[in-house]
This record gives C-alpha cells, sequence and structure tokens, in this order.
C-alpha cells in the first residue's frame, strides 16, 4: 500500500499490509518501474500509552465515588457523578480511561478509522488509550450526533470504545439529552438524510456530572444552599426519566475536608496502575463467562449469569418493590451486582451484600 506520507503512521498501525510512503507520483511511478525504492513509515509505538494521561494518584478520599468508577470500569457501565462545584467530578471522570482495559488491536483501529472519517488525527503516541470526549453543555445534537450538515461521526461516536462525559448534565437541552437514549442501547447511531442513511458505532460509557441543585450547595456543611425546593425539583426533572434509568450508578462526591486535600497520599488514595491491574481480573470473569462487560448481558441471559438463590431473590423483590424501581431498573440492578460479585472473587450466585450495594447506587 502506497500512502501519502501524512497519512502514513495512520496505515502503519494496519497488521500485515507492506505500507511505502510517497511525497509525489513520480516517485511512485519510479518505484514501479523499479527505479528507486520507497520507505517504509517509522516511529509507531508499540505499547501505544495506554498508560499515559491523568493518573488516580491525583484524587484526595472521595472513597465511594473510587469504588463506583472501579465498579463502572469493569462492567462498562453508565455513572453519574453528583456533588457541589470543585469536589473532583470532572477530575474522577478523566480517570477512568486510564483504568479500564487498553483498547485490543480491533478496537484501537476502529477508533481511529471513526476518528479518520470525521478527519481528526489519532494521538499515535496514544493509539492503544480509550478515548475520552468532553462535549460542553452548549454543544448541539447535531455536534453530538451527527457532526454538521455532512453526515460525519458525531462525539457520541468519537467516544467509540470510550467515554463520553457530560459535565453539568441538567445544563444540556432536553432534545439533546433525548437523542443519547437509542445510542446508549444500541451502540450505533443511524443518521437519515434526504439521499441516504449512514451508520457510525456509539458504544461509549457515559459519565455525567451534576450539582445538586442550580447553586451547588444543598447539603453542604460550609455553604448556604439559596435554591428553593421548587427550584431543585425543576433542576433534577431536565434530566428525564428513561435516561435515568440508563445510567446503572448514580454516587455523591462531596466535598473533602480541607485538612484532607492538604494531606499526604494515604493507602486509599490508590494509583490508576494498582485499580486497572482489579479491574482486568474482575473483568475477565465476565468475559469467560458471557464473552462481553456485564452492562451488556441481554436480558435472555441475565437468568444464567445473574442468578440469585431463593432467599436473596424473595429479599430483592421486596427491596425494589419499596424503592419503587421499573423493570428496566431491575435488569440494570442484576448487571451492576453481578460486576460487584466479579471484584469479590466472581461467584456464581449473587449475595445479599453484592445486591445491597447496587442498589444503593440507585439513589437519586
Ligand atoms: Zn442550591
Amino acid at each position: 500500500m502506497v500512502v501519502p506520507r501524512e497519512n502514513a503512521a495512520e496505515a502503519a498501525l494496519v497488521p500485515d499490509v507492506d505500507v511505502r510512503v510517497a511525497d509525489t507520483l513520480a516517485e511512485v511511478c519510479g518505484w514501479l518501474r523499479g527505479a528507486q525504492e520507497l520507505s517504509a513509515p517509522i516511529g509507531i509505538p508499540s505499547d501505544g500509552g495506554a498508560d499515559s494521561g491523568p493518573d488516580l494518584s491525583d484524587v484526595r478520599g472521595q472513597l465511594q465515588a473510587r469504588r463506583a468508577l472501579e465498579i463502572t470500569a469493569v462492567g462498562g457501565h453508565h455513572l453519574l457523578l453528583m456533588g457541589p462545584p470543585g469536589t473532583g467530578k470532572t477530575m474522577l471522570a478523566e480517570r477512568l480511561p486510564g483504568i479500564l482495559p487498553p483498547l485490543s488491536e480491533s478496537e484501537a483501529l476502529e477508533t481511529c478509522s471513526v476518528l479518520s472519517v470525521a478527519g481528526q488525527d489519532t494521538d499515535l503516541a496514544q493509539w492503544r488509550r480509550r478515548p475520552f470526549r468532553a462535549p460542553h453543555h452548549t454543544a448541539s445534537a447535531v455536534a453530538l450526533v451527527e457532526g454538521g450538515s455532512y453526515p460525519r461521526p458525531g462525539e457520541i461516536s468519537l467516544a467509540h470504545n470510550g467515554v463520553l462525559f457530560l459535565d453539568e448534565l441538567p445544563e444540556f437541552s432536553r432534545h439533546v439529552l433525548e437523542v443519547l437514549r437509542e445510542p446508549m442501547e444500541s451502540g450505533h447511531i443511524v443518521i437519515s438524510r434526504a439521499a441516504r442513511q449512514s451508520t457510525f458505532p456509539a458504544q461509549f460509557q457515559l459519565v455525567a456530572a451534576m450539582n445538586p441543585c442550580p447553586c451547588g450547595y444543598v447539603g453542604d456543611p460550609r455553604q448556604r444552599c439559596h435554591c428553593t425546593p421548587d427550584q431543585i425539583q425543576r433542576y433534577r426533572s431536565r434530566i428525564s426519566g428513561p435516561l435515568l434509568d440508563r445510567i446503572d450508578l448514580c454516587v455523591e462526591v462531596p466535598q473533602v475536608p480541607l485538612a484532607d486535600l492538604g494531606s499526604a497520599r494515604s493507602v486509599h488514595d490508590e494509583d490508576s496502575a494498582t485499580v486497572r491491574a482489579r479491574v482486568l481480573k474482575a473483568r475477565r470473569q465476565s468475559l469467560m463467562r458471557a464473552g462481553r462487560p456485564n452492562a451488556e448481558i441481554s436480558t435472555r441471559e441475565l437468568e444464567r449469569d445473574c442468578a440469585l438463590g431463593p432467599v436473596e431473590r424473595h429479599w430483592f423483590e421486596t427491596a425494589l418493590e419499596r424503592l419503587g424501581l421499573s423493570a428496566r431498573a431491575y435488569h440494570r440492578v442484576l448487571r451492576v451486582a453481578r460486576t460487584i460479585a466479579d471484584l469479590d472473587g466472581g461467584a456464581a450466585l449473587l449475595e445479599r451484600e453484592h445486591l445491597a450495594e447496587a442498589l444503593q447506587y440507585r439513589r437519586f
């Protein structure tokens, strides 16, 4: 394969292809005549930079949020972080790619192709690192989904095989949030235009963040919240029930005491490599069982993969009823409980503590 110099590095990522670089067509002709050589591309880092990027050891405290992030990474679940401004919600979200398994070669090529179609360059130093996209809340549905007047991959496709981070979730327009629902289920997006239809992959993990109220300080001991209950209610209801149903874990990210922020790293402030080792180990359980992460267990496979003993089933059904959770939520709680059990050694039957922890992440 002969490519222009600008595409050389990208083309070199494809295995088992002899790639040659040319600057002019005259050079290609010379090469075909046997009059000159064309060089091969140089310099692809073999590890692909999966370990680069921000590290979890920068985060102080926030044990519950760390735990939720780890579960999210193992199972491929969607996560909502809720807390006042400046508590590190963005910091946590940015560190999810660093604890996820590196992209496999075929995933990396897929992600690279999506970028290429969108007219963007792959960062070749980090081609095995999972993408992290964080569109601003002023982004339109078009930018998020279909990239403009000519159908192109939007932000959700650029986040394919990686993380889509939506900060200040309630500030996104309702329409934008509604268009997310379908790809969150199907893993792809179909864009219809007058003359044609395009399908782009969009298998992303959603991490959303929001303040608990419009001013951000309800429940915070150090700042007074000035919002009325009515305002808080309206703010939260901007996120529709169906979208919320699709988010598997919701966790609070409270203010960390100032004294802790200045202190040295504690044993709980683990780095990304330590957490990722646990994530990989737990994820192997689901890959051996179903060939994919737990978030993608089909409802048909739930009976087999998320089996409950009679006592646990009774307890679980009573708990769900008391919390008024939907049928969709029922399945999602089971998948999260499965992930928690995988982190706990991978027992075949889910135990009550796995279910209880999973239920605790449904509090919104
Ligand atoms: Zn407030």
